[in-house]
């Protein structure tokens, strides 16, 4: 089977067949990585790793810090604020509104203080029926000049919106740092660091299992919170503690860990005499033509459609809609007879919503398009 989910998502099969395998006694230790303390010698060197791992995989400059969190990319929603509200003594967030989680990150900082949706693609748009379906551009983007931050989904998992570039804020006269939501597209793509000053996502798309929060920023960013602020939430006192200022998400860690060895190890043919890829430009050539394959597929049909922008198309989560609503539930039930399963688009946007993390391989997808096409012949 392949299963499409937007998430918690398909991990890689050999990432969870070396799980197993070593489930029961890590490496000869005699206990389970879920057993061991996180301060002991064992635990030690697997968060050491995997840290080296991420900063490898997508070259995150020395002067960032990589923390290990939880509370998913929700609590990000909260924590960002207490965090970085006071980086500027106006303490105004700025926010880019282009799906339903910028939303509502948007919201939910506008308990702690002047937050504000400085450009909405829900209504910059007339006529889209489902609200974001493209970008605004940037230069329209009412940005405050004392603002502490500017935040931005990177990819809307539930509308299928990527920014496939990132924005230079400071062409655009801004020097408040870009803070992403990076979740459903961490590890997807190369990330431009000279963009982005904060990146946060949960792991359980592309990383590992729900657990784990990642938190990649800039040193200078550390030192700001605000007196409220939990400490474990608290990012200069969780970086001085390297994550462990309480116990962190040992076992996630440990999976996450496994995923970046499996994706370094992954290669792609570029072309006849051609060197391959490696490892992350490897996987992200191949998630190009997974997401060409469906897109020219849909795009190239009569019966479904995909009403995004074509140049914000998510690479990760593609929404399609049957133009004939009725026979979504044949649909539905046809494509989990062959194995493709949790194709049902999120209840706020209906339809179809194909999920095609880096762990779905290229056949998940052609098997998908396959059934597809005989659907719509048979329709
Ligand atoms: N942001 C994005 C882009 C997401 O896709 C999700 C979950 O699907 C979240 C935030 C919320 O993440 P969590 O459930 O880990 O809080």
């Amino acid at each position: 089977p392949y299963n499409f989910s937007p998430g918690p998502a398909t991990l890689p099969e050999a990432v969870l067949q070396q799980a197993a395998d070593e489930m029961l006694d890590w490496h000869g230790s005699g206990m389970s990585v879920m057993e061991m303390s996180h301060r002991g010698r064992d635990y030690g060197p697997i968060i050491e790793q995997t840290e080296a791992d991420l900063r490898e995989l997508l070259a995150i400059p020395a002067h960032y810090k990589v923390l290990f969190l939880q509370g998913g990319a929700q609590a990000q929603n909260a924590v960002i604020p207490l965090n970085l509200a006071a980086l500027k003594p106006q303490r105004q967030m700025d926010y880019v509104v282009t799906g339903s989680w910028s939303q509502k990150s948007a919201q939910e900082a506008a308990k702690y203080g002047d937050a504000q949706v400085v450009a909405d693609a829900a209504s910059t748009h007339a006529g889209a029926e489902s609200g974001y379906t493209h970008i605004p551009a940037p230069t329209t983007w009412r940005l405050r000049p004392e603002a502490s931050y500017l935040h931005l989904c990177s990819n809307e998992t539930v509308h299928g919106v990527e920014f496939h570039e990132l924005p230079d804020l400071s062409a655009l006269g801004s020097q408040a740092p870009l803070l992403i939501d990076f979740s459903s597209h961490v590890l997807s793509r190369p990330l431009d660091w000279s963009r982005v000053a904060l990146a946060y996502g949960g792991a359980q798309k592309n990383i590992g299992p729900a657990g784990l929060t990642l938190v990649v920023l800039r040193e200078d960013l550390l030192g700001h919170a605000l007196p409220i602020c939990p400490s474990v939430f608290d990012y200069r006192l969780q970086a001085a503690n390297q994550s462990m200022l309480n116990t962190p998400p040992t076992y996630a860690i440990y999976l996450a860990g496994l995923t970046l060895q499996w994706i370094k190890a992954q290669r792609e043919p570029v072309g006849q005499g051609q060197a391959e890829l490696h490892g992350l430009a490897a996987v992200e050539a191949r998630n190009i033509a997974k997401a060409r394959l469906l897109y020219d597929c849909i795009d190239g049909s009569q019966l479904y459609e995909n009403r995004v922008d074509p140049a914000c198309r998510s690479r990760m989560n593609v929404p399609f809609f049957l133009r004939d609503e009725s026979r979504n539930a044949a649909f539905l039930e046809g494509a989990a007879a062959r194995g493709l399963l949790q194709l049902k688009g999120h209840k706020m946007v209906g339809g179809m919503r194909a999920s095609l993390y880096n762990a779905m391989p290229l056949a998940g997808v052609q098997a998908l398009v396959e059934w597809m096409r005989e659907f719509e012949r048979q329709s």
